[in-house]
């Protein structure tokens, strides 16, 4: 069989993942958050154009050689082993190591032990595809969930299909390996099926690539605005977050003409906790309010910390009497639970409100009632 035809196809879809491969390991630096899913990535990469650049080699040399036949099976499959590993890291998933292992331990050493002979060329083959195909259709199964929880269903769908897709065309090429025993096909052979294979490997592997930055991007993307949105301390909204949610919650109430209703609270006496047990108590205590008030609101409310011991909850759909209850339940449990007492300052908003910073001067003044008559205490204005 020729092997002259194909030998240049491989070797360039070889130099191109090279390239790739270089291009990801510099990536590494820009991204130091992601660095072992990435450096996996391109180790992948790294394998596969190994593999290829080998495989490129044996229309040049007569003798059957262990690494041009065997090697090269072996380094491919490390790689997707490598792959699945690194995919599952960047997702927080995967199965235990015993079966990981369970996996391609097997395929790995028929791939080393059997000879490099033409007779073992079909069991190569097979096993080779085989188990490149096991590692795609177990690691698509096993991602899934986790990917879809991330990044929700559009992402999943531009990275479970295409996996799926490379997983069951390896595997159609390991059965008709087994089915066509008495032909050997080898990659080096100059046939229409194997230029497809080098395509395939090249074509996924992109696919792959393009799948995983938009992942990569994704996630740093929602990080920067849970950062810019959160308060390090208490994970509320801080005040810009809350600031700008607000806002869409009052043009609601304006064009529903559904009440609109706002608690501001303020823990009592809270400059003694930090004279008496320290700031890093203060801090706890915080972090417990926070917890505390987030159990207790709705899903659709907004709770934000406005700065240092002064909380603010923004209750769409809500009334004067149910926002009272809620009030009232947050005080106690507060004084029950923590150990320190709350004063709350709640109005509802107006008619003739202009902006929503009316309403929370009212809010205001409510809370400084509130203190002003012994702390403790819900004040409505
Ligand atoms: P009042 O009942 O009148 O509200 O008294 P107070 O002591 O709670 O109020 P004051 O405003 O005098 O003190 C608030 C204290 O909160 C002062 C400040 O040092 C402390 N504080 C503000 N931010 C933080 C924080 O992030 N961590 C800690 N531990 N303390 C903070
Ligand atoms: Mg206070
Ligand atoms: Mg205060």
């Amino acid at each position: 069989m020729d092997t002259s035809g194909i030998a240049p196809l491989i070797w360039l879809a070889g130099y191109q993942l090279a390239l790739n491969a270089i291009g990801w390991w510099l990536a590494v630096r820009l991204l130091p958050e992601e660095r072992t899913a990435i450096s996996r990535w391109a180790a992948f990469l790294a394998c596969l154009s190994i593999g290829l650049l080998i495989t490129g080699q044996r229309g040049l040399q007569e003798e059957r050689v262990w690494w041009l036949y065997n090697g090269v099976n072996v380094v491919t499959l490390v790689g997707f082993w490598t792959l699945r590993r690194g995919v599952e890291r960047f997702l927080h998933t995967g199965c235990s190591e015993r079966e990981q292992l369970a996996w391609v331990l097997p395929p790995l050493l028929v791939l080393a032990l059997v000879p490099p002979s033409i007779d073992w060329a079909p069991l190569r083959t097979a096993v080779a595809y085989g188990g490149q195909a096991a590692v795609m259709l177990v690691m698509a199964r096993s991602i899934t969930p986790a990917l879809r929880r991330e990044f929700g269903n559009g992402a999943a769908w531009s990275l479970v299909p295409p996996m799926l897709t490379i997983g069951l065309v390896l595997l159609a090429l390991a059965i008709r390996q087994l089915t066509q025993w008495e032909q050997a096909q080898e990659l080096h052979l100059d046939t229409g099926y194997n230029q497809g294979v080098v395509y395939l490997y090249l074509t996924g592997s992109a696919m792959f690539g393009f799948g995983f930055i938009q992942l990569v991007a994704l996630r740093l993307t929602h990080q920067l605005r849970r950062n810019s949105e959160r308060d390090s301390l208490t994970q509320l909204l801080n005040r810009r977050a809350l600031s700008e949610r607000l806002d869409t919650a009052w043009r609601r109430h304006r064009r529903r003409s559904v009440p609109l209703a706002l608690l501001m609270i303020d823990l009592d006496h809270f400059k003694a906790v930090n004279d008496t047990q320290g700031h890093a108590a203060g801090d706890r205590l915080l972090q417990q309010a926070a917890e505390l008030l987030e159990l207790q609101v709705r899903g659709e409310d907004l709770l934000a910390r406005m700065g240092g011991e002064e909380f603010l909850v923004v209750l769409p759909d809500t009334d004067l009497q149910a926002a009272i209850q809620l009030a009232e339940r947050l005080r106690s449990n507060a004084q029950a639970q923590l150990g320190v007492t709350f004063s709350l300052g709640l109005t509802m908003a107006h008619e003739n409100d202009v902006a929503p910073e009316d309403a929370l001067r009212r809010a205001d003044a409510a809370l400084y009632r509130a203190k002003a008559q012994g702390r403790n205490r819900v004040e409505v204005s």
